[in-house]
């Protein structure tokens, strides 16, 4: 097996640029016990990039990616650039030009760790979300009609296609297979009258193909709702990607902090590299002030070496986060401690060291 591997980074901005050495210097310490090997290229791309430029990434950026194993993202999105500008000029060209069709989200309330939920049922919040990340809701399509008319308008439609809905639910069933094999999927069937319809179709004839699987729909607002108010009936959800990314900031929530939150945007069949980023943003609010909470960055890349086939590495890291959680005072600000982001980094790594 191949113990060596390219990885991009891109910390991005604010934040994104404190987390992501932070969470590198973890994966390093996890890679030197496990015997893995990794060349990270430190990619530049970013909001300042951008002021610079005037892209969020160089033309042959792709290029650059394709030539690396995995992608390893900070935030990027800062005051001043439009949020459409770093999510279309990197991010979903990063999605759409690697298939990484599947957005991968954790809910895990980790040990130690307060969900704002009056109550969290014994056996804790343990749920996955599955968001669509390469069609539905996030489209160029539409425009504007009849500006500074009373007529005026925008028109914004959602792209679902047959491949698209399939490829994502087939990896949300497999993925409910490999757990407890309930799958509740998000709609809003009753207000949307032509994607939603069809995307509950396709959900119906796959459950037909796996009647070993327990199956439910729920509309969005109701599931929102569930989440807050009865958590633990949920294992894996699948979501289109603007339902998807609601879900996952409540999900975060939930879980006690944005901070916490990471994700992985997947190409399951592994033709291209995935990306590994955290669920929150650039922060610009304590950006510079070494408060971030660095664990969100950290699992994303637990989810890379879990992805890379490196399952005993990414137990390992978690298991690191889990014992500071648990077992020392040392939190930061957003959980209602005092330490920094290289505090609870150095943190984790002993806990890595002395792990047996
Ligand atoms: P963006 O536009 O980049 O998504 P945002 O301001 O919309 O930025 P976040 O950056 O996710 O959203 O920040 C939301 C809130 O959560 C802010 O108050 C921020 O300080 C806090 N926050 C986000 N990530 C962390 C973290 N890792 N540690 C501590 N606090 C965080
Ligand atoms: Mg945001």
């Amino acid at each position: 097996m191949d113990t060596s591997y390219r990885i991009a980074t891109i910390p991005g901005d604010g934040i994104g640029t404190e987390v992501v050495p932070a969470a590198v210097d973890v994966l390093e310490r996890a890679g030197s016990r496990f015997g893995i090997r990794f060349e990270w290229s430190e990619l530049e791309w970013s909001c300042e990039y951008y002021a610079r430029t005037g892209r969020m990434m160089p033309e042959n950026g792709l290029d650059v990616l394709r030539e690396h194993d995995q992608i390893f993202l900070g935030a990027v999105g800062y005051p001043g650039v439009p949020d459409h500008v770093s999510l279309w000029g990197l991010l979903i060209p990063i999605r759409r030009a690697f298939r990484q069709y599947v957005n991968l989200r954790p809910v895990t309330l980790l040990p130690g760790v307060e969900s704002p939920l009056r109550e969290v049922p014994a056996g804790g919040l343990d749920f996955v979300v599955v968001r669509e990340n390469n069609e539905g809701e996030y489209s160029e399509v539409g425009g504007r009609l009849y500006r500074g008319t009373p007529q005026e308008a925008a028109i914004q439609e959602s792209v679902f296609t047959r491949r698209g809905v399939e490829r994502v639910m087939r990896y949300a069933f497999d993925l409910a297979r490999s757990r407890k094999s309930r799958l509740a999927s998000a709609t809003k069937s009753n207000g949307i009258i032509h994607s939603m319809p069809f995307w509950d179709e396709i959900f119906r004839e796959l459950g037909a193909e796996h009647p070993d699987v327990k199956t439910s729909d729920y509309h969005i607002d109701a599931l929102a709702a569930l989440f807050v108010l009865d958590p633990t009936r949920f294992d894996v959800v699948v979501a289109s990607n603007l339902f998807g990314d609601i879900l996952t900031d409540l999900g975060a929530a939930i879980i006690g902090s944005i901070g916490f939150a990471p994700s992985a945007n997947l190409n399951p069949e592994r033709e291209f590299p995935s990306m590994f980023e955290p669920v929150h943003g650039s922060a610009p609010d304590i950006a510079g002030t070494g408060r971030a909470n660095p664990i969100g960055q950290v699992w994303a890349g637990a989810m890379m070496l879990e992805h890379l086939g490196h399952a005993d590495a990414a137990t390992a890291v978690m298991g690191a986060v889990s014992h500071v959680l648990a077992e020392t005072g040392v939190r930061t600000r957003d959980l209602g401690g005092t330490a920094s982001t290289q505090e609870m980094t150095a943190e984790l790594l002993k806990a890595l060291d002395q792990e047996v």
